[in-house]
């Protein structure tokens, strides 16, 4: 499964990114969330503890490759 990681900087918008092991936006100041079979679970626990969360777009729409 795949690692997904939270981005400690907000969006303009306020909201924390999530993002997969490999995206190219995925940012320096990050938290490793831990390991998921799709986005919207790592989403799930993002939200616990970091909300707003949201997934990034690009990791949103294409499913992770590792
Ligand atoms: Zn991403």
């Amino acid at each position: 499964m795949p690692s997904y990681y939270l981005n400690r900087t907000p969006q303009p918008n306020g909201a924390y990114e999530v993002h997969a092991l490999g995206c190219p936006r995925l940012p320096l100041y990050r938290v490793h969330l831990g390991e998921f079979a799709q986005a919207r679970d790592a989403l799930h626990l993002a939200q616990r503890h970091y909300a707003p969360a949201q997934v990034c777009a690009r990791c949103a729409a294409e499913p992770a490759r590792r």
